[in-house]
């Protein structure tokens, strides 16, 4: 185990909301707008080799554009004002929404990812720690992996 001590459990929402670390619900999770910090300044978790993926932008595109499309038909069917309104209306709602929740969302999936599939943090990378936190250096079941030089199949000859 990486971690000393215990830490309740810390909800994915509110570690999303304050975009904190998911282990301990106190240290901070990202350094940049959206690049994690490397290791949790709280608890020390691992944070550098967690990856959403596109998780966040899909969840923002799909539930954003729902709403989106929906208030400006609505708009359009009650009030039905020029167009340059809903130029005026909709690019700012939706650059602003999407960037304001890209952050608490990000957050939110990587506490997610962490409550249910905590070993891809690291946790179990044993007590001697190298400092190369490689993403490769986790399976260590499959002896023989990649070593071709012992020469004793002889099949280039
Ligand atoms: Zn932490």
């Amino acid at each position: 185990m990486a971690g000393e001590g215990y830490y309740p459990p810390v909800s994915a929402f509110s570690a999303g909301l304050r975009c904190v670390c998911p282990r301990c619900g106190r240290g901070r999770l990202f350094k940049g707008f959206l690049e994690t910090a490397r290791m949790c300044n709280a608890c020390g978790l691992e944070l550098a080799s967690q990856d959403s993926g596109d998780g966040p932008a899909v969840f923002i595109i799909l539930i954003l554009g729902f709403v989106v499309v929906g208030l400006a038909l609505w708009t359009e069917i009650a009030h039905e004002p020029p167009l340059w309104v809903h130029a005026l209306l909709w690019p700012p709602l939706i650059l602003g929404a999407s960037l304001g929740l890209l952050r608490p969302c990000k957050a939110a999936m990587i506490a997610l990812q962490y409550r249910n599939r905590g070993h891809t943090f690291g946790a179990d990378t044993g007590g001697a720690d190298t400092g190369t936190s490689g993403k490769g250096d986790l399976d260590t079941g499959d002896p023989g992996r990649g070593d071709s030089g012992r020469g004793d199949s002889g099949k280039g000859r």
